[in-house]
């Protein structure tokens, strides 16, 4: 693949869930189309039960999506055999919200951080003792940590091996999961300028799963916004922030605190849960929701509407802005 490829591209991604006793499937996933270039971090945004993190585990067939395409260096993941997939995913790794509960905590942290090494036939054990004391170092952790286990450690340090582990292989991709979400506020910017100086030196490309949005602007280069299922707004971080469309996203960054009052707008507040994935509400899915609703909105699914101004790219997918495109 040349560098002006998509590293991914998720094309009409589907991920429906049958659940027992229950007609309609759970459209956890419902067309969505996204790409990820080399190098960037592109965060995927939304309350909890959008679909984010099924959306992640079908780009990657942790869970196996229900159709689409996933191409990942110019190779559609979805038509890989298992053991083809295996020797794949050294190139695409995950770092989960739950530091803990993703160690095994039987294990010191030694063998945590070799096993894909290990796994993946990389080297032999002098070679990944070596490699292991440099990821530690990477990662702040000092060498001695080795030969303890998980439960010595403090939730930032478990996460620091969590990522330590991730990057063994050194991958192209990482899925981030919620990764600071379970973790004390103090920590959390540790984390995150940590991720962010991995990206830098190893050349990653990330996709970060979060409800936060004010990790979001910290960490991303763009952001898609999920609403049950579906993407309905995607653009650059900064244009995101300083001129959000979609009444959700308006929504979303009026909730986000800030330490200096003046720069405090007016808060919009969400009322009302997000509906029932296996039976989401006509036309507009955000509709129930949305103060800004008009009749066409519980009738019509908004399309996807391109909207980029001065250079930059924006889409959005709400009835207020199809006289916009029309104009
Ligand atoms: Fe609100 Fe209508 Fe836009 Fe949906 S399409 S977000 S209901 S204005």
């Amino acid at each position: 693949m040349t560098d002006r490829e998509p590293l991914l591209e998720i094309i009409d991604l589907n991920k429906h869930f049958y659940v027992k006793g229950q007609q309609r499937p759970v459209r956890a996933v419902d067309g969505v189309s996204l790409e990820l270039n080399r190098g960037e971090t592109l965060s995927v945004v939304g309350e909890s039960g959008c679909g984010k993190s099924t959306l992640a585990r079908a780009a990657l067939r942790i869970h196996e999506p229900t159709s689409g395409r996933v191409i990942f260096k110019g190779q559609d993941l979805l038509n890989l055999s298992r053991k083809r997939l295996r020797a794949k995913r050294k190139e695409m790794q995950f770092i989960f919200q739950d530091p803990y509960a993703s160690l095994d905590t039987r294990w010191p942290v030694g063998s945590i951080v070799t096993e894909p090494l290990v796994i993946h036939g990389a080297g032999d054990y002098r070679s990944r003792q070596k490699k292991l004391h440099e990821l530690l170092e990477l990662v702040g952790l000092d060498p001695t940590a080795a030969n303890r286990y998980p439960h010595e450690f403090s939730g930032g340090q478990r996460q620091r091996i969590g990522i330590a582990r991730a990057v063994a292989l050194e991958p192209d991709l990482i899925v981030a999961d919620e990764p600071v979400s379970a973790l004390d506020v103090s920590i959390q910017s540790q984390i995150i300028n940590l991720l962010i100086r991995l990206k830098q030196d190893l050349s990653l490309a990330y996709i970060f799963i979060t409800h936060d949005l004010a990790v979001v602007k910290h960490i991303s280069d763009r952001v898609a916004v999920m609403y049950l299922g579906v993407i309905i707004e995607f653009a650059g971080v900064e244009e995101l922030f300083s001129n959000p469309l979609h009444p959700y996203t308006q929504a979303l960054i009026s909730a986000i605190p800030r330490i200096d009052y003046r720069q405090s707008g007016r808060r919009i507040v969400l009322t009302g849960d997000v509906p029932d994935p296996s039976d989401p509400p006509s036309g507009c899915r955000f509709h129930p929701r949305c103060i800004h609703r008009m009749d066409i909105c519980s009738q019509e699914q908004p399309q996807t509407l391109t909207l980029g101004s001065n250079g930059s790219w924006h889409t959005v997918n709400c009835h207020l802005y199809t006289d916009a495109i029309n104009l």
